[in-house]
C-alpha cells in the first residue's frame, strides 16, 4: 500500500502552482494538498485554499490580512517568513516551490533542511545560492527534484547513470517570441509582444525571461548545480516547438532525449511521483506525426545579450549569479511597467554586474545582501537614466 504524499504548494495562485493543484486533484489517492501560499493575492488564495481544503495557508505580504480577522482566526499566517514556515511543517512531505524570484530561496532551504522533497520550479533559489541549497540538502537529508521541464528531462535521461558517464547536457530553448525579429524591431519590442510566448503559457516574469533568453541563462546555472557539471559541459540549442525538452550525451557518444507535448503538468507529476510514474488521464499520448519535424538551431547570443551575461555570471560564481538574478528581476518589472526598453534590460543588468559581481558570497546572508544591493543599484539606474519603452 503506497501512502498519500502531503504537499505544500508555495506560489499556489501562480501558473505552476495552479498546475500542481490540478495534477494533485487528479490523483487524490496519492496526493493531498496540506498547505498553500501566495505572495499577496488573498482573494485568489482563499479560493484555492477552499478548493483543495488546505489546513495551512500563508501569504507573504505582511499587511495582507489587515481587515480580515476571520482569516487570522482560521490560522492563516502572513509575512515574509510565512512560506518558509509552511515548508518546514511536520505534516508536509513534499514542498512544491512555485514562488517566483529570489523570494523562494528561504523556503527552498527550509524544505531541504527539514529533510523533505523539494519539487523545485523556483530556479532563482539555485541560481542565487546554489552551494547553500545543496549544502542544506546534505545537512537536512532533503531531496531536490527539478520541475523545470528541461531539468526534469535531464533528470529522467540520466536515470541511474554515474556522473562520470555524462559527457554533457544540451538544454533546449524555444527561442521565445522574438527568435526571428530583426534587431531594430527587437530594440523597440513592447511588453505586450514579449508576453506572447509561442509554446508555453506561464507567469509574466518567466515569459519575459524567455523573450530575452535570460531564462535560459538561469537554467544553465540551475543545471550546473543540479547535475554538478562544469559550464563547458552544458550547451543550449534552440528548438522552436518545445517537443524535445533536453538531451543528455554520454561518454560513449550515445544521446538520450525526453520528449512530450509542452505541458508543465508532466514535469510536475514526475517530480511528485518519482521514482514512480503515474498514469494520468489528461496528459496526452505522444503522436510523433503530429509533433512534426524537430528543428534545431544555434542560440543567437549577440541578439540576446542577457543570455551571455547570465552564463558569464554563472561561470564567475561568488555573488555574481545572485546579482544577475536580482538585477534581472528589477529589469523585468521595469520593462513590464514600460519604464525601460527591451534592450535597456541588459544594460541595467550589465551595470549591476560591473559594480557588484566581485562581491564574496560566503553565507546565505551575504548572498541576500548582494541581492538587495543589486536591486537598489538597478532601481537607481532606472531613476538616473529612464529609458522610455517604445509603445
Ligand atoms: P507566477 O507569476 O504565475 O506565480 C508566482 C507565484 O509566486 C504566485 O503564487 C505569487 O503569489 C507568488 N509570489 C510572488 N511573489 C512572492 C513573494 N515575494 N513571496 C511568496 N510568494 C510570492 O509564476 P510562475 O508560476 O510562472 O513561475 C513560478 C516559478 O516557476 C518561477 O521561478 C519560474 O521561473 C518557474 N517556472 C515556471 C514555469 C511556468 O510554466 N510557469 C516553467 C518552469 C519554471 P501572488 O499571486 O499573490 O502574486
Amino acid at each position: 500500500m503506497v501512502g498519500v504524499k502531503r504537499l505544500a504548494v508555495l506560489g499556489a495562485t501562480g501558473s505552476v502552482g495552479r498546475s500542481t493543484l490540478a495534477v494533485a486533484a487528479r490523483h487524490p489517492s496519492r496526493f493531498e494538498v496540506a498547505a498553500v501560499s501566495a505572495g499577496r493575492s488573498v482573494a485568489a488564495l482563499e479560493e484555492v485554499a477552499a478548493e483543495c481544503r488546505a489546513r495551512h495557508v500563508a501569504v507573504a505580504r505582511a499587511d495582507a490580512l489587515e481587515g480580515r480577522p476571520e482569516l487570522r482566526a482560521a490560522g492563516w499566517r502572513s509575512g515574509p517568513g510565512a512560506a518558509e514556515t509552511l515548508a518546514g511543517l511536520p505534516d508536509v512531505d513534499v514542498v512544491v516551490n512555485a514562488i517566483v524570484g529570489a523570494a523562494g530561496l528561504r523556503p527552498t532551504l527550509a524544505a531541504l533542511e527539514a529533510g523533505k522533497r523539494c519539487a523545485l520550479a523556483n530556479k532563482e533559489s539555485l541560481v542565487s545560492a546554489g552551494d547553500f541549497v545543496l549544502d542544506a540538502a546534505r545537512r537536512g537529508g532533503g531531496e531536490l527534484i527539478p520541475v523545470d521541464s528541461e531539468h526534469s528531462a535531464i533528470f529522467q535521461c540520466i536515470g541511474g547513470a554515474r556522473p562520470a558517464d555524462v559527457r554533457r547536457v544540451i538544454l533546449t530553448a524555444s527561442g521565445g517570441p522574438f527568435r526571428q525579429t530583426p534587431p531594430a524591431a527587437l530594440a523597440r519590442a513592447t511588453a505586450a509582444q514579449a508576453l506572447q510566448h509561442p509554446t508555453w503559457r506561464m507567469g509574466a516574469k518567466i515569459t519575459i525571461d524567455s523573450a530575452t533568453l535570460a531564462n535560459k541563462a538561469l537554467e544553465v546555472i540551475e543545471a550546473h548545480y543540479l547535475y554538478g557539471l562544469p559550464y563547458d559541459r552544458i550547451d543550449v540549442v534552440v528548438h522552436p516547438t518545445s517537443i524535445v525538452h533536453s538531451f543528455v550525451e554520454f561518454v560513449d557518444g550515445s544521446v538520450l532525449a525526453q520528449l512530450s507535448e509542452p505541458s508543465m503538468e508532466l514535469p510536475i507529476l514526475h517530480a511528485l511521483a518519482w521514482p514512480e510514474r503515474l498514469d494520468d488521464p489528461v496528459l496526452r499520448t505522444f503522436d510523433p506525426v503530429r509533433a512534426g519535424p524537430l528543428d534545431f538551431e544555434p542560440v543567437d547570443a549577440e541578439r540576446f545579450p542577457l543570455f551571455g551575461l547570465g552564463v558569464e555570471a554563472g561561470r564567475a560564481g561568488g555573488a555574481a549569479p545572485a546579482v544577475f538574478n536580482a538585477a534581472n528581476e528589477v529589469a523585468v518589472q521595469a520593462f513590464l511597467a514600460a519604464k525601460v526598453s527591451f534592450g535597456g534590460m541588459a544594460d541595467m543588468v550589465s551595470s549591476a554586474l560591473d559594480a557588484l559581481a566581485g562581491r564574496v558570497a560566503g553565507s546565505v546572508e551575504a548572498v541576500l545582501e548582494a541581492d538587495r544591493a543589486a536591486r537598489r543599484l538597478a532601481a537607481e539606474t532606472l531613476v538616473d537614466a529612464p529609458r522610455a519603452a517604445a509603445g
